[in-house]
């Protein structure tokens, strides 16, 4: 097997094994080759895992932040170096295309490394409050052992995305990859040894929607942040809530991205197609309900179809390919019946809308997908679809698609493609999402805070906002005469 990891599980600085836990088979999703076979994690591995979290922590902590940060940035150096082979790693564990990868996944996981190592001892001050003689001041302290819970779409970068404010605020974190991409967080924790992290800060246990409840419902954990669909969210934070813990949650989406009629067009075509076809449409914050402006809609759709006809699909290893299979078998199937739903509730369908005929026939490839007269009651306009199928929709007027954009119960991302600034300010505005952008799409640094509104999460990954979910303010008063009680 090609990918097969020393062993299941990465816990206070070594592989550990346990074949007691049902086996989790990795295939790769170009071929459904089994590259690998894990066990899910028993109670006594999750156990194990939290125990030495809690252990390992407060000398963690106790160090100073410039010191933490510089363990983190020698990781970012260390997955820059080895970033053919952690690509190549990702392209297997979920068959997004290596032209992908090579640029978008170990990289960015080494810029989080990097910014939050770089920024920490800056940025988790506490202030100091004149009181007139007495005074005050606050300090922020790390939460203690907190779990971190992926999704399959970015698997290195979830686990990097939340490792390094965990880490540089002073947590230890145990991680639980999505069971259909059990390997790339593995070489994460090795990386993070190599680069001189304690034992036990960063922990790594494989499992599925059995085991992410044994952590979420753990006493000795302080925080959870899951990244996940909706449903799953509703299901983590209620369990957390039971003993009151601090919770993150990036969930799904259904994003409007709305192009009126100044806009450039070639470049509003761009970002609709890398905001539902990059990753093979696997992205939360993906634009998939495009909102066009009548005018526009004939020119917009001739273009949008060249292009999407024009897009390699194949193997995920040539560097030539530009959209690779589903990440599983089931992902597929679910996707194709929305594509037969799209096509039965009658929309128009203007490019793809099956399995493309030139791959294997054992990966799990649908072809890039165009919906186009979708109206806003039609299934695939209202739940989220996470493949590659972009509907169009039409509207006249601003007041309308603003409207309509928010008709969601979703409220991750939102874009407007214009060329009147006054405008696009004031569409955004008015859009109810975390993330939105104007004039692009899904380009999401380190740098900005990254998360949603609505029912598609709370709390925020990345930027300084990242160390605040991660910490928490303690307020220390100092009296400096005596004590002036009234009895
Ligand atoms: P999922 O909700 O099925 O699973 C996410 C993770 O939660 C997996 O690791 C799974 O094992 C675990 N899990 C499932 N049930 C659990 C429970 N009851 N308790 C604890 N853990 C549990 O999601 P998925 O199919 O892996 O990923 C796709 C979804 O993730 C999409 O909805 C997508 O929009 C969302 N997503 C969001 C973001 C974001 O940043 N907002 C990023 C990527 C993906």
């Amino acid at each position: 097997m090609r990918a097969q990891p020393t062993a299941s599980h990465f816990i206070d600085g070594e592989y550990v094994e346990d074949d007691a836990g049902t086996v989790i088979e990795s295939l790769y999703p170009a071929t459904g080759e089994v590259i690998a076979r894990l066990y899910a994690a028993t109670p006594a591995i999750v156990e194990k895992a939290i125990a030495v979290a809690k252990r390992a922590q407060p000398e963690w902590a106790a160090m100073s932040p410039t010191a933490r940060g510089r363990i983190l940035k020698r990781a970012a150096d260390i997955m820059r170096e080895r970033n053919r082979e952690l690509s190549e790693l990702e392209t297997l564990d979920t068959g997004k295309p290596i032209q992908e990868t090579i640029v978008a996944d170990p990289t960015s996981g080494a810029d989080s490394f990097e910014f939050f190592g770089g920024v920490v001892a800056a940025a988790l001050n506490g202030s100091y409050i004149p009181l007139g003689g007495d005074f005050a001041y606050t300090k922020r302290v790390p939460l203690g052992v907190c779990v971190g819970i992926g999704a399959w779409n970015y698997p290195q970068q979830i686990a990097c995305w939340k490792a390094a404010p965990a880490l540089a605020a002073g947590n230890a974190m145990v991680f639980k990859p999505s069971e259909n991409t059990p390997l790339g967080a593995l070489k994460i924790a090795e990386i993070l040894i190599e680069a001189g992290l304690p034992k036990g800060l960063f922990n790594v246990i494989q499992g599925d929607r059995d085991t992410g409840p044994l952590l979420v419902n753990h006493p000795d954990v302080a925080k959870v942040s899951l990244t996940g669909s909706v449903p799953t969210g509703r299901k983590v934070a209620a369990a957390a809530a039971g003993n009151l813990k601090h919770v993150t949650m990036e969930l799904g989406g259904k994003s409007p991205l709305i192009v009126f009629d100044d806009a450039d067009i070639d470049s509003a075509v761009g970002g609709a197609m890398l905001g539902n076809f990059y990753s093979t449409g696997q992205v939360c914050s993906n634009g998939t309900r495009v909102f066009v402006q009548k005018d526009i809609k004939s020119e917009f759709l001739k273009r949008l179809k060249a292009r999407t006809e024009a897009m390699a699909i194949g193997d995920p290893m040539n560097e030539a390919t530009q959209i690779g299979p589903m990440v599983s078998w089931a992902q597929r199937e679910k996707v194709l019946q929305y594509i037969e739903k799209g096509k039965a509730e009658g929309a128009t369908l203007v490019v793809g809308g099956g399995i493309p005929n030139n791959v294997s026939g054992e990966g799990y490839y649908v072809q890039p997908t165009v919906f186009a007269d979708v109206t806003d009651e039609m299934t695939i306009a209202r739940e989220e679809i996470f493949g590659p199928v972009m509907c169009v929709l039409d509207f006249e007027d601003e007041a309308e698609v603003i409207a309509r954009g928010n008709a969601t119960e979703f409220g991750l991302a939102a874009g407007v493609f214009t060329a009147d600034m006054s405008r696009a300010h004031r569409v955004v505005d008015q859009l109810e999402a975390g993330t939105l952008w104007i004039n692009t799409y899904n380009l999401c640094p380190v740098e900005i805070p990254f998360g949603g509104s609505k029912q598609s999460g709370f709390g925020r990954e990345n930027s300084i906002a990242a160390l605040e979910h991660y910490s928490e303010l303690k307020t220390v008063y100092v009296g400096t005469g005596p004590v002036q009680a009234p009895y």
